[in-house]
């Protein structure tokens, strides 16, 4: 588990302090692709900024999201995997599977998923 500042590991990633396979960053948003992939597209899309999780999510925060699913839609486009479709996931605490504690949404695609959910 992570926490805030100096010792996240996204935050680092963000800063580009941390060593990853970055697909795109803008002022808001960094996507990069997960270390441990579960399918031939993984990517992980996080606000810059350090949010915990979808429980710390504010009001304000309405146009970092929508821009962390416009990346989301441009990168499953660039990886060619659009068409034939994908999965975003959003972990939350501990009963949600979150094991980093810095907001982050999962792309994950080109193969059939398994489970329609669980
Ligand atoms: P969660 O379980 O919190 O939803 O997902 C955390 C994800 O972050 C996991 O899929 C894990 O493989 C990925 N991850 C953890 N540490 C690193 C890292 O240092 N670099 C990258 N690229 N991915 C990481
Ligand atoms: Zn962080």
């Amino acid at each position: 588990m992570y926490k805030m500042g100096d010792s996240c590991i996204f935050c680092k990633i963000s800063r580009n302090e941390s060593k990853s396979t970055i697909l795109y960053q803008d002022e808001h948003v960094t996507a990069f692709r997960d270390i441990h992939p579960v399918a031939p597209t993984h990517v992980l899309i996080i606000p810059n900024r350090h949010i915990e999780s979808l429980n710390e999510l504010m009001e304000e925060d309405k146009t970092l999201v929508g821009q962390m699913f416009l990346v989301a839609r441009q990168i499953a486009e660039q990886e060619g995997i659009h068409e034939g479709g994908y999965r975003i996931i959003v972990n939350t605490g501990p009963n949600g599977g979150q094991t980093v504690f810095h907001l982050h949404m999962h792309l994950i695609g080109g193969q059939r998923m398994r489970h329609a959910i669980g």
